[in-house]
């Protein structure tokens, strides 16, 4: 104990010269850069009518002015996307940087058992590339599926500036009881990897979540269900994982780490344990009843639907999952008149990043009933709170962040152009810029 103590008392003499030094040189950098944008149509996230020929003013990483009209100032270079529609930067809430596809248990399987975790990490970075370049310029990466903290890395890679991506909270291992959650049915003699991390009991439970975030979770994520199967009563119906005290533990603990929690819920008892432990968002939830909406409705629950996946994987693994997808809709219908907030989350990585976009999502939620700008506030403002960073992203107004895109049609009258975009721009870097 004295030992390091003493090394600690050295290190702050050592360091602090350092410190104030660096301070001081940074202060003689020539001063952060200033970039205009010309907006054809301007949808800033708060207002529900565009603003036409707007002007965004950008210092270093930072809006700092928006105007309707105006003139940018003598010497700023202006990017021209005058004839374009201009959006803040997209927001998904509910991906896996460290999956590629899991149509069926094989897809899953292989991965976890061929695949290094370092090759996995590189597929991750890459797959952080193209949810950029897509437009999603912030992300709630959902677990690495057996690929343990490399979420943290690639996470801390991108805020370095090593490897291009979006703005990242992580969620690293994810929780369920043991033997609720692959790899299963390979002979007790192997040791196969796990794709969430065993955690048993109240004690468990919270040692879990301090290990997590000791390692650098942002989100606790926990599967509340498995096996799910319809019921005579019509009713979507799973088995519950975690014991309420279990849950509740893990909610507890998380909670008081200043953290927040994820729960994956699928059936309607999932959803019910969950919505009991107190979670902050529920995932998927294609089994939502009036009742858990109301619910949803009462505690300020988030809601992330990942239609895109459910749509995606029920063909190929047909069952009750093409059901599932039909249910899903009409809870979303309901949701929505409601009044749930749904942030836009797609479940990213349980489909190929190369396969499909991502920004699909959004065309689901206006076939389901929302309007486009609603559509839209769904994958920005929405889930910028849900991230606790409504200050930093998800509108385009001063004193946030740069982080926009654009499309060349108006994807008010046409969702699909969030599958189109091509300017993209994070922290006042341009990252894509594909002319007019
Ligand atoms: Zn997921």
């Amino acid at each position: 104990m004295m030992g390091r103590y003493f090394r600690m008392v050295l290190a702050g003499v050592l360091v602090m010269p350092l410190m104030i030094s660096t301070c001081g040189a940074q202060t003689k950098e020539a001063p952060p850069k200033k970039v205009a944008i010309r907006a054809g149509r301007l949808i800033d996230g708060k207002s529900d009518t565009p603003i036409a020929n707007a002007l965004i003013l950008i210092e270093g990483d930072k809006i700092v002015a928006v105007t309707p009209g105006g003139a940018a100032p003598a010497g700023v270079e202006v990017i021209d996307l005058s004839k374009a529609t201009v959006l803040p930067g997209l927001v998904d809430t509910h991906t896996h940087l460290l999956l590629n596809g899991d149509i069926t248990a094989d897809d899953y399987d292989t991965q976890l058992l061929k695949e290094s975790i370092p090759y996995r990490a590189v597929l991750g970075a890459r797959n952080a590339r193209i949810a950029l370049d897509h437009g999603f310029t912030t992300m709630r990466d959902l677990e690495t599926e057996g690929a343990m903290y490399a979420d943290v890395d690639i996470k801390t890679a991108i805020a370095n500036g090593e490897v291009p991506g979006p703005r990242m909270q992580v969620a690293t291992r994810a929780m369920t009881p043991t033997g609720m959650y692959p790899l299963l049915g390979y002979s007790w003699e192997l040791k196969v990897p796990t794709g969430v991390q065993y955690v048993d009991g109240v004690d468990g439970a919270r040692k879990a979540v301090r290990e997590q975030v000791m390692f650098g979770a942002d989100w606790i994520k926990y599967y509340s269900d498995r096996h799910y199967h319809f019921e005579a009563d019509g009713v979507l119906h799973s088995m519950v994982n975690f014991t309420d005290e279990e849950a509740k533990a893990i909610v507890e603990e998380t909670h008081r780490l200043g953290k927040k929690v994820a729960a994956h819920a699928i059936g309607s008892d999932g959803i019910a344990a969950a919505l009991r432990a107190g979670v902050d968002s529920i995932e998927h939830g294609d089994g939502l009843t009036d009742a858990s909406i109301d619910e949803l409705v009462k505690k300020g629950v988030y809601w992330v639907p990942t239609i895109t996946v459910g749509a995606y994987v029920a063909p190929g693994r047909g069952g009750d999952w093409t059901k599932m997808v039909d249910l899903e809709k009409a809870a979303f219908q309901k949701a929505l008149k409601k009044g749930v907030k749904i942030a836009m989350g797609t479940d990213a990585g349980g489909f190929d990043w190369k396969g499909l976009n991502q920004a699909k999502e959004f065309e689901y939620y206006v076939e389901y009933g929302m309007t486009p700008m609603q559509a839209i506030r769904s994958g920005t403002v929405v889930p910028a709170d849900l991230l606790g960073w409504s200050d930093k992203v998800g509108t385009i107004e001063a004193g946030k962040w740069a982080d926009l895109v654009a499309t060349s049609g108006d994807p008010l009258k046409d969702i699909t152009e969030l599958q189109r975009v091509k300017f993209v721009m994070k922290g006042g870097a341009v990252y894509k810029n594909e002319g007019k």
